[in-house]
Order: structure tokens, then sequence, then C-alpha cells
């Protein structure tokens, strides 16, 4: 439920109702707006329990419930979109945001290589997979640590922050020591006690949707990181299995509204894995962003026939290029642009 304070309530004021939710058992987490202070109040049905609690306490002007099962990710608790820095870009905001890199980390030179071929076509951040899950445990699962140092080497060099994925608890810290955003993989978003790990580390995240997993089943794994009072989630639709057979997912291109439309959280959208096929990848990345994602995260390979993960659907650096320049028409259709980053150099004129 939340506890909307009065416009004029005072911070005392704020401070005894958060006192008086935590003496009831239940968690606050407090929303200082432009024109009032919200407290939403998580925890076992709190609004049957104890409304009554509150409404006479100095400041309060009325309780009412949420009625989503998802809580702090609504957009009836916070109704303006949320939008944060990623290292002098703000993702959630107007400006779209893009996301690209190869799947994994392969090399020092050729992860440095890619940051800087992605930077150059308009990438503001840089994506890599240093720990990989792999359907096979025969497959090449990353050089870990090791690569960590290699995509913390390549944004020194090139400035971009870094998107990287942690596959468990034990290394959220490790992650965090070292990238911009913890990546939350599809076969992951629904490991409470990573996603709790991650709500923990006061990290921004990168939540990505389950395969088999509903749009409610992604705002409530959400719901886990925010209620540790971590407000930097992005979501990510990233395909789903469905019975078509000819890409490696079905891309919901519905879920970018209906997200948008429940969620104040920025939503983003993985034509790699969504579609599996390179050749596509371009085509559906438009249709994210006409329907409404604020960015994008791409997966970019300077060779990628030699890959050694997701090779067929990465994109060469050129046609991310021409990808990065549609994405900026269509972005200006709707009234929006690519994001600028803060850091960026001023154009020449
Ligand atoms: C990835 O981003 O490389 C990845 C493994 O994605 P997903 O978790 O969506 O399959
Ligand atoms: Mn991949």
């Amino acid at each position: 439920m939340m506890i909307i304070m009065n416009t004029d309530a005072n911070q005392k004021q704020v401070d005894q109702v958060m006192v008086k939710v935590k003496s009831l058992g239940f968690e606050p987490h407090v929303v200082y707006g432009e024109e009032r202070t919200i407290i939403g109040v998580v925890g076992n049905n709190p609004y049957m329990t104890t409304r009554d609690q509150y409404a006479r306490m100095p400041g309060v002007d009325r309780i009412m419930p949420i009625s989503r099962p998802y809580k702090l990710s609504s957009r009836e608790f916070i109704p303006e979109d949320s939008s944060f820095p990623l290292d002098g870009v703000d993702i959630g905001g107007p400006g779209i945001v893009i996301i690209a890199g190869p799947c994994a980390v392969e090399d020092r030179v050729l992860i440095s290589e890619i940051a800087h071929a992605v930077k150059e076509a308009g990438a503001h951040a840089l994506r890599g997979g240093c720990f990989k899950p792999r359907t096979s445990p025969y497959s090449f699962q990353g050089h870990g640590e090791k690569a960590l140092k290699w995509m913390a080497e390549a944004r020194e060099e090139t400035g971009l922050p870094i998107v990287t994925e942690a596959m468990n608890e034990e290394q959220i810290k490790l992650v965090a020591s070292y990238a911009d955003v913890i990546q939350i993989g599809a076969r992951n978003m629904q490991n409470y006690s990573l996603l709790h790990a991650a709500g923990a580390s006061q990290h921004p995240v990168l939540l990505k949707r389950g395969m088999s997993s509903t749009v409610e089943e992604l705002l409530m794994a959400a719901e886990y990181i925010l209620s540790h009072d971590n407000r930097r989630v992005i979501l990510c639709e990233r395909g789903i299995r469905t019975f078509e057979k000819s890409t490696r997912n079905t891309t919901d291109i519905n879920a970018i509204p209906v997200l948008k439309e429940k969620t104040h959280l920025p939503v983003v959208l993985d034509p790699s894995h969504a579609t599996g096929n390179w050749n596509y990848v371009t085509a559906v990345a438009r249709a994210g962003i006409a329907a409404g994602a604020d960015g994008l995260i791409v997966e970019v390979h300077t060779e990628p026939e030699n890959a050694l993960s997701d090779g067929f659907q990465s994109l060469k650096p050129e046609r991310f290029a021409t990808m990065v320049r549609q994405i900026r028409t269509i972005a200006q259709a709707i009234d929006r642009d690519i994001a600028v980053s803060s850091h960026a150099a001023p154009e020449m004129k």
C-alpha cells in the first residue's frame, strides 16, 4: 500500500511514519516526489492489517492499496518514468540508449577492438559475457575474472560503461567491482537468491525476461531487487519460447508497450537473442524502438564467423552502424532521439 503524505508534510513527519511502519513489521520505501512524499509499504497484506494505524498521524493525507501483485515496480506507486544515469547517459529518459558488444569476452585485443568499433558506431555502453550460461556444459563458459579485467580495460580506453552477467550469488560482488551494470540472464530470472543479492548490491541491474516467463513474472522478479531499495533496474525483453521454429525465439513486441504501461522502470529490447539470426536483428531492433523501448542491447562482433558464442546472431560493426542510424530516424519519428552522453565530445563545427 501507499501512505500519501500531505504536500506540506515535513521530514520529521515522514520519519515518524517510517518508524511506525517498521514497528508494525513492514518495510517502508520512501519516494520523494516533486509534489509530495509517498511511502510504499510492502510485506504480506499491509493494507488489510495496518491501514488504520496511520490515518491520524501528522502529515498523512491518505492511504491507498496498490492493486497489482508487483508493488514498487508498478506505475500505481511511481507514475512517472524512472530514469538513472549510466556513467553520463540517462537510461529511461527520452533518449534511446544502445548497449552493444560480443556475446562473450574472448580475449583482450578483441574486446578492445569491438569496444572501439561499437563506440564509433554510436553505442553508449559495452556488453560482453565473462561468465556464460551455456546450454551445453561442453561449450565455452567464459574467461571469468580475467575477462572482467579486459572489459575494465576496454572501458578505460573508450569511456563506455560496461554491462556483464553474474550467474550466481557468489559472483555478484566480483562482477559489481568491475561492471557498471550487472546483467541477470534469462535462465536466472527466477533465481531468487541471485535477485536478492543483486538488490542488496545497490548496483544497477539489467534483468532479462525468462524465456518462458510472463510479463507479470518479470515484474515480480524485478520486485525482489527493488525490495532492497535498489531502484536502478532495467528490464529486458529478449524473446520467448513459442512453437515457431524459424527463429531462435519469438520477439514479444507486445511486451514493450505492456511493460511501459505497467511499470515505471526502463525497458530495453535484445533483438539478438530474440531472433538468433543477424539477418533479422536490425528489423526487430527498429520494431522495438517503434514500440516504445528505451534502448537496445545488441550483440556485435568484428569476426562473427569465428565467435566462440552466438556468432550467427552478431552484427558486424558496419551493419551495427547502419542499425544505429536507422534507430535514430525511428526515434525521431516518435519524438525521441538517441541519448547523448554528457561525456561525448562536443561536435566539431
Ligand atoms: C546474453 O546476453 O549473452 C545471454 C546469455 O542472454 P539470455 O540470458 O537472454 O539468454
Ligand atoms: Mn549471447
